[in-house]
């Protein structure tokens, strides 16, 4: 029973609104960033524009389209979906008739788990998900590719824009997106990265994501970067995002691998992870949050278990075995 130490379940208790801020990080190429909330952006080209995820809800990406056209009022013309998350996909609606485009990987999950996850997120975090009822079903990708694409916006001459859309290996999902804008530099990373946030691992590949997936990122040379959650960073930041992340990642598997190496339990496993990362991470963005869904996935890789589907009961079945 509770010892009135138990926490509320997941972002529930977290209801203070975020501001979300527009900054333009490289010429033409937007960030829309929201003190730790899911990020997303835009790259403006000579006619049109394509915009990298689609927040929550309609109502949530009606905000972002708003505060996009104080600096364009060009067609959107391409919605990029960085991975199937509901907080990053569901407020495709507000994109009119932009073509979406994802990984197949994405596509796959949407199918087999996309209504699950929105109804898992949303349980998680209320916030993020005000005004559900904007949201008309699932979104699904018009086109999608394995592992490379791109966007040629406009025709061709010195005013085409070039956007390329890289998928790195498994990692956050099986189905990550990073879109970059050749000659400018900056690197949208999703979830694959973060900044003063928690990773999100409940549906992730962890050994491969803090290994050969991050170092194909750290490949390409960006000198800018928009992480999945908190600030934009450059030059001397974007590698400190990444060790940060990756840190996070390996030392839940080190923790992980060594309890069920021993035949600890789950609880065990929790309780070690929490006790290594929290000194660095408590004081980032949904850390208390995600960790018993890090925690469950870490253990189930480890033990040779395909991501399974999260749904609202065994989010609640989770929590209190861990946080409760
Ligand atoms: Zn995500």
């Amino acid at each position: 029973m509770s010892t009135g130490t138990a926490k509320p379940f997941a972002s529930t208790a977290d209801t203070q609104p975020k501001q979300a801020t527009l900054s333009e990080v490289a010429d033409g190429v937007w960030a829309y960033t929201a003190e730790g909330d899911p990020n997303v952006g835009a790259v403006v080209g000579p006619d049109s524009v394509v915009a990298v995820d689609a927040r929550s809800t309609p109502t949530h990406a009606q905000e972002w389209l708003d505060d996009l056209r104080t600096v364009t009022d060009k067609p959107i013309s391409h919605l990029v979906l960085t991975h199937y998350h509901a907080v990053r996909v569901l407020g495709a609606a507000a994109f009119g008739d932009a073509t979406v485009v994802a990984h197949a990987g994405t596509a796959r999950l949407i199918e087999e788990r996309g209504q699950a996850d929105f109804d898992s997120e949303a349980g998680r975090f209320p916030r993020l998900f005000r005004d559900l009822g904007s949201v008309p079903g699932l979104t699904h990708p018009d086109l999608v590719f394995a592992d490379e694409l791109t966007l040629l916006l406009g025709r061709p001459g010195p005013a085409r824009r070039e956007v390329v859309l890289r998928w790195l290996g498994r990692g956050h999902t099986e189905g990550d997106v990073v879109v970059s804008v050749p000659g400018e530099g900056v690197l949208f990373a999703g979830d694959l990265v973060e900044a003063g946030a928690a990773p999100y691992m409940g549906d992730s590949y962890v050994g491969e994501w803090g290994g050969a997936t991050l170092d194909r990122l750290v490949a390409l040379g960006a000198d800018a970067l928009v992480p999945g959650r908190g600030p934009a960073v450059q030059g001397t930041e974007v590698a400190d995002a990444v060790g940060y992340t990756r840190t996070f990642l390996r030392t839940m598997h080190e923790e992980t691998l060594r309890v069920v190496r021993r035949e600890g339990t789950l609880k065990e496993a929790f309780d070690r992870c929490h006790e290594r990362l929290a000194p660095d991470y408590a004081g980032s963005a949904i850390f208390e949050h995600c960790m018993p869904f890090n925690v469950q996935r870490t253990w189930d890789e480890v033990s040779g278990v395909r991501p399974r589907v999260w749904t609202a009961a065994r989010d609640q079945e989770v929590w209190r075995a861990l946080q409760g």
